[in-house]
């Protein structure tokens, strides 16, 4: 099926050849996305062939991304994917989860089982592969989160450079952690987030880099696959929302294309409703949802939240993301910081367990039931978007009582569990296992 990139800007809508190396439109200035013409399979075909892909043992087959590649057809040949097997994350029932919501039932999608524990997999997979199609040799990406963490995995395991570009004063450990032992070449710049995006995309230019920043159009395609597979997995009954935290709102922009996509296929007969979360010192689109003129964002200058995977400002793909919402009569909730460590230690408790940046799921679901917008019997699926050990400081600190706000104040333990110390003495021991 033909490819092209499209210009998004309705009034532009300019076309350019799949193969260029662009990330925004060079008449404009908007963003990008892939678009396909010509004739799609039968629904029915495409249901068979995915799920006769599932006893394959070929690689290509056993990615949750590329078992889906009729949705993703921009690449002329498949001989230069390399998959780590990400996607084929399980949808994982949660009662007590559901009971915390004010739900009848939740389900969770636990994007966190991906190779390097984070959704970014299911994108940058794909991203990793047009890097090779364009014959570049190396890729880079401004971030200390996830996405450092995934692109420098599915480069070194392609054999291309990775190079990580991180802001001055900003690490994050664990995730950093992964970067380093990923083989990423990992630059330390003391200028903010934008300065920094602002410096790569010079020396990108300059240099024959490839961006894997969020603004990637291919990214967008490969994390489709999340919500494919999910209906896959629920028989191509669509739930009645679907609700995922927002950051720079790629993750809701590839949900939003992927589902127009699968119902204009004739795969899904309706669309869930999309439902972002934000948190409090984070939320630039939750104040444009309410805000009487919605043509443009205001940025918010110093987000702040402990969700280090939300804490942007200035979401770069909020055109789109409103769109989304938009399209599927979605609605966006914000939540604090309170609320988010609360949630996350129920999700714990499930035995499912996330990041903080996952948990503003539940905590924004408890709010919207709450408040009517969702119906207690509601057939909702919430995104885990990464994996509970990316951020084990956090959790330590809210379990023992000393996790702080970064508006200032004690975060409550309210579902605090202490490591209890203990003297070496078997009587003391059993009568506190009595207890
Ligand atoms: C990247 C990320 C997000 C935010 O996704 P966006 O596409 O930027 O909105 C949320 N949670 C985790 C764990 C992430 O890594
Ligand atoms: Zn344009």
């Amino acid at each position: 099926m033909p490819a092209e990139l499209a210009c998004f800007q309705e009034r532009c809508r300019a076309r350019f050849p799949v193969s260029e190396v662009i990330y925004n439109c060079p008449q404009c200035g908007s963003l990008l996305e892939a678009v396909y013409s010509g004739a799609r399979q039968p629904a029915a075909d495409l249901r068979a062939l995915w799920l006769a892909r599932r006893t394959s043992n070929a690689p290509l087959d056993q990615s949750g991304v590329w078992r889906f590649r009729e949705f993703l057809p921009f690449l002329p040949s498949y001989d230069s994917v390399v998959t780590l097997r990400e996607g084929n994350t399980p949808l994982l029932g949660a009662p007590r989860a559901a009971r915390y919501g004010g739900l009848d039932r939740l389900t969770f999608k636990h994007q966190g089982f991906n190779p390097t524990g984070s959704f970014k997999d299911n994108g940058m997979t794909c991203g990793v592969a047009q890097a090779l199609r364009l014959g570049m040799r190396r890729v880079a990406c401004a971030s200390t989160g996830n996405t450092s963490a995934s692109m420098a995995a599915y480069a070194s395991a392609a054999g291309l450079q990775p190079v990580v570009f991180i802001p001055h004063g900003n690490i994050a450990y664990g995730k950093l952690a992964q970067a380093l032992e990923y083989g990423a070449l990992t630059l330390q710049i003391e200028a903010n987030f934008d300065q920094v995006l602002a410096l790569l995309r010079r020396l990108a230019e300059r240099l024959g880099i490839y961006l894997l920043n969020s603004i990637n159009p291919f990214r967008i395609e490969g994390q489709k696959t999340i919500m494919v597979e999910m209906m896959e997995q629920r028989g191509w009954r669509p739930p009645d929302w679907v609700v995922l935290p927002g950051g720079n709102l790629g993750n809701i922009s590839a949900f939003g294309k992927a589902l127009r996509e699968l119902k204009d296929a004739g795969l899904i007969d309706r669309l869930p409703r999309l439902a972002v979360v934000q948190a409090e010192g984070a939320a630039p689109f939750y104040n444009l949802l309410r805000a009487a003129d919605r043509s443009r964002l205001n940025p918010v200058g110093h987000p702040q939240t402990l969700a280090t995977a939300i804490r942007i400002g200035a979401p770069v793909s909020w055109p789109k993301a409103l769109r989304e919402v938009e399209a599927s009569g979605g609605l966006v909730e914000k939540v604090t910081e309170q609320e988010i460590a609360d949630a996350k230690a129920v999700i714990g408790r499930c035995g499912i367990g996330c990041e903080p940046a996952s948990a503003a799921t539940l905590a924004g679901i408890r709010k919207l039931v709450h408040a009517g917008a969702v119906r207690a019997d509601a057939d909702v699926v919430a995104i885990l978007t990464g994996n509970v050990l990316k951020d084990p400081d956090y959790i330590y600190r809210y379990h023992t009582g000393v996790l702080e706000s970064p508006g200032g104040g004690l975060i409550q333990p309210n579902f605090g569990n202490k490591p209890v110390v203990v003297p070496n003495n078997e009587a003391q021991i059993a009568a506190i296992l009595d207890r």
